[in-house]
């Protein structure tokens, strides 16, 4: 197997080789951020998006952004053309440095900066004929699920109770509303309508979730972005799943209960034909 090469500080070496100290704040307090950007035939998928929601996590941890856009755009496909495979996902994340053991954030430390790949996994042709099981949970995470922060502890014990059941993913719910699941945006579908949970400090801005949004507009699918009342996610016809590695993918059962006649619906068929046109025309576009 080829060795993966990763960016760590300004420097490009074999992951192996890649180490941190202990006194990383991202290894003692999970003080950092995160992407993660789908790579088609070596394109990097909706990159300036992904950028603009890495300033806003940066934003909201108060760190400034260590590398302008044209740096991170640089370092992106540098790493893309040092890794094998045409599709592959893009990992970045930046920690407030290396300090002293102490809550408060250091004075004039130096982030630390970290960019890797790795092939890129979307789900197999089965998952997304017969679509999958979820089950649902409580969302008892922060109120500021719109940073995507790598302290993601909450939602590893909360993916965790899904693979116990044996299920594919957990569709949570805070104050009787959606939220979204462990690593994905949630969608549902009711008489026709596909709705969304809007966008706010509940959720994480998913760049997959404003693709499906733009589809459905374009091509006038009947759209409403609003709370969703836990009723009515558990009696929908459709439930969908999105996020950048698993695109759009259907739920068939929750908690057990089939939804809709148990086959992903015609909706959801519809918009995954959309997205995988979408991902070829943006590739030619690219080529
Ligand atoms: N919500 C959470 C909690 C996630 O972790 C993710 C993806 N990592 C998403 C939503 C989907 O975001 P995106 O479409 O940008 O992958």
């Amino acid at each position: 197997m080829a060795t993966d090469i990763v960016y760590l500080n300004g420097e490009f070496m074999p992951l192996e080789e890649a180490r941190i100290p202990v006194l990383d704040r991202g290894f003692i307090f999970g003080d950092g951020v995160y992407e993660v950007i789908p790579v088609y035939s070596r394109h990097l998928f909706r990159l300036p998006e992904h950028l603009q929601r890495l300033q806003h996590s940066l934003d909201g941890i108060r760190l400034a952004n260590p590398l302008t856009d044209a740096e991170w755009t640089k370092l992106a496909h540098d790493i893309v053309a040092r890794n094998q495979g045409d599709d592959q996902s893009v990992y970045l994340q930046i920690t407030r440095g290396v300090a002293r053991r102490a809550h408060e954030f250091p004075g004039h430390v130096k982030p630390t900066v970290f960019m890797m790949s790795s092939p890129l996994v979307t789900p197999p042709r089965e998952q997304v004929e017969k679509g999958v099981a979820c089950i649902t949970a409580t969302d008892f995470r922060w109120l500021k699920c719109d940073i995507k922060s790598v302290s993601l502890l909450g939602n590893c014990l909360l993916k965790q109770l899904s693979v116990d059941a044996g299920a594919a993913e957990v569709v949570m719910f805070r104050d009787g509303c959606l939220t979204e699941a462990s690593a994905s945006n949630v969608f549902v579908v009711r008489s026709g309508v596909l709705l969304a949970p809007p966008k706010n400090h509940l959720i994480l801005p998913g760049i997959t979730y404003d693709v499906v949004l733009e589809l459905a507009a374009a091509n006038k699918i009947p759209l409403d972005v609003r709370e969703v009342p836990e009723h009515e996610a558990r009696t929908a016809q459709e439930i969908w799943l999105t996020s950048s590695t698993r695109e759009v993918l259907a739920v068939t059962s929750l908690d057990g209960r089939t939804i809709g006649d148990g086959k992903p619906g015609a909706v959801f068929r519809r918009m995954h034909a959309l997205y995988q046109d979408y991902k070829q025309t943006v590739m030619r576009r690219a080529a």
